[in-house]
């Protein structure tokens, strides 16, 4: 049968290649986002508890209302908004489906939507599996940073949605209160929704505060929020996330997410419940990653590649430019393949395959994994 792809240029995702490429060759794997540590031991008691206790049937579409509840008091107390839990909070199959729900909800055919490159790979597919124009911008190291004018002079009468990623990945740059007021004022006066992926909220460094759409009642009117136990738990396994959004932009995305997966599953969410009444929980997460940031710094220092400023997420961006001519694919590919090393080149994030020589590593590992990776650098 003769099948058109809607998604043609779509093949194997440079995760997995890396990933089976490292395997194939012995090599370090730093290239996927995925902690190497465990889980909390008390977090994985409480799932075995609920299963136990029987709880291992659907849940509720929305979400587990204990759960909703939860989020909303953590809401309160980090952003100072309030949330209502029966109307503003869906809990999701990760991050990933929020995204893909939003989308599907709030775009339609010939709508398009602005988001900025380099982007977490599932944004651009999202949008067009539901019939939307994506509209990429590309964004330029060392700082990441958006130039709204230029966004401005990209908004016409179709645009419907602007995506927007803080602590952002693969860059490691965040949105300044500046950014978030001029996005409230672009939205506002372009009638647009903002796609707000904050799923890195709790990994942010220094004096760096998180900049959530949820912190700007204006913006958070025409805003979605989304949110990722994975990152926030070390469990990105487990794929449970969550929307925060107005009810009736909830009410939109909870009609796409009853149709995508209904509901997502029960021992999980009654698990995280009571998980989240520790507020030690999360909030320890920062410094716990920043310590990780700075000992892969320490461990990569001597090396000529050289680190970008990393201000969230558990990305480090590595320029190897003037020491290779290299495309940031072949250099990835000869890390992984001759230093048994394996990165991600950041031009997989950029729909037009912009390579600015960058390599990105992921530092959410074991100090053991990550000394052995920095010696490897430190011999470039
Ligand atoms: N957004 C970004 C920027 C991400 O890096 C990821 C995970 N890699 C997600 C969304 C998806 O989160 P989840 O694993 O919860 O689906």
């Amino acid at each position: 049968m003769n099948i058109s792809s809607r998604l043609p240029e779509v093949g194997t995702s440079i995760f997995t290649v890396m990933s089976r490429m490292a395997l194939e060759h012995g090599a370090i794997n730093l290239s996927q986002g995925f902690p190497d540590f465990p889980v909390s031991g008390k977090l994985i008691d409480l799932i075995h508890d609920k299963m136990k206790e029987g709880h291992n049937q659907y849940a509720p579409m929305p979400g587990v209302a204990a759960l909703r509840k939860a989020i909303a008091g953590v809401i309160q107390d980090t952003y100072q908004r309030s949330t209502n839990f029966e109307t503003e909070i869906t809990v999701t199959a990760g991050g990933t489906e929020a995204i893909f729900a939003a989308i599907a909800a709030l775009v339609g055919t010939g709508d398009e939507v602005i988001l900025f490159d380099p982007a977490y790979d599932s944004y651009g597919p999202a949008i067009r599996l539901n019939g939307g124009t994506p509209l990429h911008i590309n964004l330029s190291p060392p700082d990441f940073s958006i130039d709204w004018g230029e966004v401005k002079k990209r908004i016409t009468r179709r645009t419907r949605m602007i995506m927007i990623n803080t602590p952002h990945n693969p860059a490691g740059s965040v949105l300044s209160q500046a950014d978030l007021r001029m996005l409230e004022q672009l939205a506002r006066d372009h009638d647009l929704i903002v796609l707000s992926d904050e799923v890195y909220e709790r990994i942010i460094f220094e004096n760096t505060t998180h900049e959530s759409v949820l912190k700007y009642p204006s913006l958070a009117e025409r805003s979605i929020a989304v949110f990722s136990f994975g990152k926030t738990f070390h469990a990105t396994g487990w794929k449970v996330g969550y929307t925060v959004a107005p009810e009736n932009l909830t009410r939109e995305i909870r009609k796409a997410h009853q149709f995508i997966t209904f509901s997502v599953n029960t021992p999980v969410q009654l698990a995280l419940a009571e998980f989240l009444s520790d507020p030690e929980n999360y909030l320890r997460l920062g410094k716990f990653y920043q310590q990780k940031r700075d000992f892969f710094l320490q461990e990569v220092k001597g090396s000529s590649l050289q680190p970008l400023p990393c201000f969230g997420s558990y990305f480090q961006l590595v320029s190897y430019e003037g020491i290779s001519p290299k495309s940031d694919s072949a250099m990835a590919e000869w890390m992984t393949r001759e230093m048994k090393l394996a990165p991600i080149p950041v031009s997989a994030f950029y729909k037009d395959k912009t390579d600015n020589k960058l390599l990105r590593f992921c530092f959410a590992k074991s100090e053991e994994t990550l000394q052995k990776a920095g010696k490897i650098l430190r011999g470039i």
